[in-house]
C-alpha cells in the first residue's frame, strides 16, 4: 500500500505532534525545522520562562522558612547555574522529542521551508535548496513577539519577551509593559529573582479579562512585593539613556528602570512562508483562515499552533496537531468527529499566587446574563494549605443552577494550575457538581476544596 505522505513545517508542539501522531496512524511524514526541534515559542519562551519562575518561587521560599519552623538562612541567585539549568531544560526536552520522532521514522530536515505550491514546499538548507511534494502540508511554524513600532528593541536593556533568557543578568529595576498573561508573569519572575518592578497597565486591572477577584488578589501580592502599579498608563515610547532606560506615557507619565521588557503579545510567522504561491488565505487578524477541522483555503493545507490563531497555548497546539493527524488519516470516516472545544481548554498564569481557570467564568456569566451557581472555598479554611504555610487564594466553581452540571471555575492559589484539572475533566466530561464532590479525594490536599466547593 502507498503511504500517505505528510510534510509539516515547524517542529513546535503543534508541528511534532501532528508528525508523531501522522507517522503512527501510518503516513509517511518529513518534519521540517530551522530552528530548535520542540518549537522557538515552546522552548525558547514557555518553559524558560517557568524555569525562572520556579527558580524564583524555590527563592521566596526559602525567603520564608521561618514560616515552617525553621532557622532562616540567606541564599542568592547564581546566574550562571541559572542559566545551564535552562539550557540543559531545553536540551533534554529537544532530545526527547528528536527521539519520539525517531523512533516513529520521522525524517528530520533542517532548514527553512516555504510553499512552493498546495501540494509541494521548497526548503533551503545549509548545503542546498530542495523541493518535497506531499499528499498534504501542516503549517505550523507558530509566532513570535509583537513590538510596537515606538519600540526598538537592543536585546541588552530593551527587551522583547524571547530575549529575557537565558539571563544575562538580573535586572536591577525592570519596567515591564504590558499587563497580561505575560506581562504579570514577568513581573512575578523577575520580583522574585530580587529586581524592583514597575508594570504599565493600560487598564485600571491587570489581566483584565480574568476573574476580577483573582486579578485583584494578584494585585494586592505585587503591591506587597513592592512592585510599583502605573495604571491607565499608555506606553508611546521607551528610550535607552547609558545604563537607564525610560518609558514614557500618553499621559506624560515616566518610568525611569534600568530595563524595560515589552510583553504586549505576539504575531504569527506568516511571512515567506510563501503563502501566495498556493493560495492561502490570510484572515482580519493576519492568521492562516482555518476551518473547524484547521484545514486551510486550500483543501491540501492544514494549519495547527500559534499559526492558527486560536488560543495561544502549547497545549492547544499540541492538541490540534493530533487532531489534525486523525483527520488527515481518515479515523474519523464512519463516526462524528469530536472537534477541539477552546472554550474548554484549562489555563493558567504561574505567579504568586498562581491563577487558572477553565471553561465558564463568573465574569463572563453576569456579563451574558446568563444564570449560574457559583460557590467559593477560601484556602484559608483547607488543612494542606495550612500545613503549606500558603493559606492564600479561593477555589470558585461555576455550574448550572438547574442540572447541576459544571460549567467552569476559577482556583487561585498554590498548585492552581495542577488543580484546574479536575474542574476541566468535569466540564468536558460533562460531570455534575454532585459528582465533583462525592469525589474521595486525598486527606489533607489542596483538592478537598473542590470537592467543598462543589457541595
Ligand atoms: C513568554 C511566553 C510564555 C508562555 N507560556 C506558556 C505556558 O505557560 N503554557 C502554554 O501552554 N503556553 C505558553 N506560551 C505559548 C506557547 O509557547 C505557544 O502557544 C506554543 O509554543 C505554540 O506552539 P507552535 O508549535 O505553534 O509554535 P512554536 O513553539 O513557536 O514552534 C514553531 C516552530 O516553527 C519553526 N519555523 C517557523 N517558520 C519556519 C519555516 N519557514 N521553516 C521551518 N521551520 C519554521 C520555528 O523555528 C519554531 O520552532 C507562552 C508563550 C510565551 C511567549
Amino acid at each position: 500500500m502507498i503511504k500517505k505522505k505528510v510534510v509539516v513545517v515547524g517542529g513546535g508542539p503543534a508541528g511534532h505532534n501532528a508528525a508523531a501522531s501522522a507517522a503512527r496512524y501510518g503516513a509517511q511524514v518529513v518534519l521540517i525545522e530551522r530552528d530548535v526541534i520542540g518549537g522557538l515559542a515552546h522552548l525558547r519562551d514557555c518553559v524558560p520562562s517557568k524555569s525562572m519562575i520556579a527558580t524564583g518561587g524555590a527563592l521566596s521560599f526559602a525567603h520564608r522558612l521561618d514560616g515552617m519552623g525553621l532557622a532562616q538562612v540567606e541564599t542568592e541567585i547564581n546566574v550562571e547555574q541559572l542559566r545551564n539549568r535552562i539550557q540543559s531544560i531545553e536540551n533534554r526536552l529537544e532530545g526527547s522529542v528528536t527521539e519520539l520522532l525517531m523512533s516513529l521514522e520521522v525524517q528530520i530536515i533542517r532548514g527553512t521551508a516555504r510553499l512552493s505550491s498546495p501540494n509541494s514546499v521548497s526548503v533551503k538548507t545549509e548545503e542546498d535548496e530542495i523541493k518535497i511534494d506531499a499528499d498534504v502540508i501542516v503549517l505550523a511554524t507558530g509566532s513570535r513577539p509583537r513590538i510596537p513600532e515606538w519600540a526598538i528593541i537592543d536585546s541588552e536593556r530593551i527587551l522583547s519577551t524571547r530575549d529575557a533568557y537565558p539571563p544575562k543578568e538580573i535586572p536591577e529595576h525592570l519596567i515591564v509593559v504590558g499587563s497580561g498573561v505575560t506581562g504579570v508573569e514577568f513581573v512575578h519572575m523577575f520580583s522574585s529573582l530580587g529586581s524592583a518592578v514597575t508594570l504599565i497597565v493600560s487598564r485600571q486591572q491587570v489581566l483584565p479579562n480574568k476573574d476580577p477577584e483573582a486579578a485583584a488578589l494578584l494585585e494586592q501580592t505585587f503591591m506587597d512585593r513592592g512592585v510599583q502599579l502605573l495604571k491607565g498608563a499608555r506606553a508611546i515610547g521607551v528610550k535607552r539613556i547609558g545604563k537607564k532606560v525610560e518609558v514614557y506615557c500618553s499621559d506624560g507619565r515616566v518610568a525611569t528602570g534600568s530595563h524595560a521588557l515589552i510583553a504586549i503579545g505576539s504575531q504569527p510567522n506568516t511571512e515567506s512562508l510563501g503563502l501566495d504561491n498556493a493560495n492561502v488565505l490570510l484572515n482580519s487578524n493576519g492568521h492562516v483562515e482555518v476551518d473547524h477541522n484547521l484545514k486551510s483555503s486550500v483543501p491540501s493545507i492544514y494549519v495547527a499552533g500559534d499559526l492558527s490563531g486560536k488560543l495561544p497555548l502549547s497545549s492547544v497546539a499540541a492538541m490540534q496537531g493530533r487532531k489534525i493527524a486523525e483527520h488527515i488519516m481518515g479515523l474519523h470516516d464512519g463516526r462524528p468527529h469530536r472537534h477541539l472545544a477552546y472554550d474548554k481548554a484549562a489555563s493558567a498564569i504561574f505567579t504568586e499566587p498562581e491563577i487558572a481557570d477553565v471553561g465558564l467564568v463568573e465574569a463572563e456569566a453576569f456579563a451574558t446574563g446568563r444564570k449560574i451557581r457559583v460557590t467559593k472555598v477560601p484556602f484559608s479554611s483547607n488543612a494542606k494549605a495550612l500545613i503549606n504555610d500558603d493559606p492564600k487564594g479561593f477555589v470558585k466553581i461555576v455550574s448550572d443552577p438547574n442540572t447541576g452540571h459544571v460549567l467552569g471555575g476559577s482556583i487561585v492559589g498554590r498548585h492552581a494550575a495542577e488543580l484546574i484539572s479536575v474542574v476541566a475533566l468535569a466540564v468536558t466530561a460533562n460531570l455534575t457538581v454532585q459528582d465533583v464532590h462525592e469525589t474521595l479525594f486525598v486527606y489533607p490536599s489542596l483538592s478537598e476544596a473542590l470537592s467543598e466547593a462543589a457541595e
